[in-house]
């Protein structure tokens, strides 16, 4: 039986709040898609309130928070994954990292064993591989392997897609179909290579429930369809003393604008966030400003890059752990 996880309140609850903020609705990397309105997001004993609507703990798939970000996914009521991120805008990033990440572990003390309760119930944990089907490397293909999954939770093994070596670096593999129905992982590679062509996906959604990748080296391919298949990707701790950073740019024409991002940086505990930032904003204030809606992407990716970026460690400790996610969610 199917009961509704999500519950629409004529007031906002009668719970005194661990935390009452208006977040801005953005992709998984921190980047706005468009110029949105800011979400009021309240976590209190009863849930977590989007809006007006209430989302019963036990109905959530995902809660956390990775830097700025606070990740959520759950069940609605016709049994639909509904996936979402906010960023925590503050002037200070670090507080409000260290904000988000107090409101999560406060609200997951507080809900203990809800947390997640009914989603257990009604789906199996383990994401189900169909059928990965080797051999057909010959044709269209172009000598690629494929594997396609009945999950929209992927994990990556800890080896480099292009070379196979150890991972110890993140890359991102982004996915689009269209302007505001953008995704993306983090994979793990090794130091000199980026995910690039190595691993495709052929006509991604957001609401897909099955996926097809295919993978340019068919070692790689055998690694990812065995994790995935036993849900064990050999994931391991991720290398310390580092955190991954991601920047902002904007490029801008008339009609045109679209908020894009840097490639994934690895800085070290003691060094700037902010510098390797100043050559995405530098590119922003040349090619950004060229439409209106660009005014507004641009002032945002400056903000971001002068706070000093955006911090997706917390996602690539789980892409190394091998916790299967999936890029983005249901609209
Ligand atoms: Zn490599």
């Amino acid at each position: 039986m199917r009961t509704a996880g999500v519950v629409v309140m004529s007031k906002s609850g009668n719970h005194k709040p661990f935390f009452s903020r208006r977040l801005v609705p953005c992709a998984p990397d921190g980047t706005l898609s468009e110029f949105t309105l800011r979400r009021k997001v309240r976590l209190d004993r009863g849930g977590l309130h989007l809006g007006k609507i209430l989302v019963d703990p036990a109905y959530l798939e995902e809660f956390f928070s990775y830097g700025p970000i606070l990740k959520v996914r759950y069940l609605t009521v016709s049994g639909q994954s509904v996936e979402e991120s906010l960023r925590n805008t503050r002037f200070r990033s670090r507080r409000a990292e260290a904000e988000l990440a107090d409101a999560v572990a406060t609200a997951k003390a507080s809900w203990g064993n809800r947390l997640g309760s009914a989603v257990l119930e009604q789906q199996p944990a383990v994401p189900s591989t169909i059928y990965p089907s080797f051999g057909e490397t010959t044709g269209a293909l172009n000598g690629r392997v494929r594997v396609q999954l009945s999950s929209a939770k992927v994990a990556f093994p800890p080896l480099c897609p292009v070379c196979c070596g150890t991972a110890s670096h993140v890359s991102i593999l982004q996915v689009s179909a269209g302007p505001s129905e953008r995704g993306m992982w983090l994979v793990p590679v090794c130091e000199r290579h980026e995910v690039a062509d190595s691993i495709r996906l052929e006509k991604w959604r957001a609401n897909a429930t099955e996926l097809a990748f295919s993978f340019s080296q068919s070692d790689y391919a055998r690694h990812f369809s065995w994790a995935n298949e036993n849900n064990d990707s050999g994931g391991r701790e991720m290398p310390s003393g580092r955190r991954f950073i991601v920047y902002s740019y904007v490029f801008s024409a008339v009609y045109f604008s679209a908020s894009l991002r840097s490639r994934v940086f690895a800085i070290g505990e003691v060094d700037s966030r902010v510098v390797p930032g100043i050559r995405y904003s530098l590119l922003t204030f040349i090619t950004g400003w060229w439409a209106v809606a660009g005014i507004f992407l641009s002032i945002d990716a400056l903000a971001q890059n002068f706070r000093g970026g955006t911090d997706v460690t917390d996602l690539a400790r789980r892409a190394f752990e091998g916790v299967p996610v999936s890029a983005y969610g249901v609209k």
